[in-house]
């Protein structure tokens, strides 16, 4: 395996999208980045940002475009995005956002997006009975609780409901994510950029799915759907 991709991940809300980037960041040793894990940080560290952004993340409204680049250009001009990759999980939202992506990548573009396709029925129930850590992100659910309490199996802290997973706020950000997001399936399909890969069964079994796909087109350096 050769260390090193710069991906990105769409899928619809409870998809299985941050537990997947987590396994797949651990396997190509890349840095797993987050919009929301990010979001969420200002969130907790109470900043003027953060407080705006929460109202519109509990609501389940998109933050604005151009706040969304600015962090994420910011990120991966660090070192270890520049030297090994990243995989992008919540980030491009929109084609406005994929537009300015493509600017900022162009010098090293995109290797592959995946498409983590989960059926609407099924995600509905994933969010849920879905729990997370306030302080790492790991993802729980009702059915797999951590082993002492709601007490994070990794890093000891609290496990609970996001405060956007509330019946409401799913239903508005699995509309937006119609409305948004999904358009980008054919955006990037039309840049020979997407794979589409089945969300469904074991979280190992949906790894070894992607990793198929991404060592293809590594390999190949041909189109994953060709
Ligand atoms: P989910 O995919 O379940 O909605 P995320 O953790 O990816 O959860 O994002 C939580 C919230 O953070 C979103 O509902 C949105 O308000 C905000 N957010 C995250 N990424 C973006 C983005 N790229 N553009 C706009 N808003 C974003």
């Amino acid at each position: 395996m050769i260390p090193g991709a710069r991906l990105v991940l769409l899928g619809r809300q409870g998809a299985g999208k941050g537990t997947q980037c987590v396994r797949l960041s651990r396997h190509y040793v890349v840095p797993h980045i987050s919009t929301g894990d990010m979001l969420r940080a200002a969130v907790r560290e109470g900043t003027e940002f953060g407080r705006k952004a929460k109202d519109i993340m509990d609501s389940g409204d998109l933050v604005s475009d151009e706040i969304m680049v600015g962090i994420v250009d910011e990120r991966l001009d660090r070192d270890d995005t520049r030297h090994r990759g990243y995989i992008l999980d919540g980030f491009p939202r929109t084609v406005g956002q994929a537009e300015l992506l493509a600017k900022i990548t162009a010098t090293d573009p995109l290797d592959l997006v995946i498409d983590l396709v989960v059926p609407t029925d099924v995600v509905l129930e994933r969010l849920a009975s879905r729990r997370v850590c306030t302080d790492c992100g790991a993802n729980y659910s009702v059915d797999t609780p951590p082993k002492y309490g709601w007490v994070c199996d990794n890093c000891g802290g609290d496990v609970v409901q996001r405060a956007d997973d509330t019946p409401e706020a799913i239903q508005k950000r699995l509309d937006l994510y119609e409305r948004e997001t999904a358009p980008l399936i054919a955006w990037y399909a039309d840049r020979d950029l997407l794979a589409e890969v089945d969300g469904l069964g074991s979280a190992e079994e949906v790894t070894g799915r992607l990793v198929e796909a991404i060592d293809l087109r590594r390999r190949s350096g041909a189109s994953p759907s060709s």
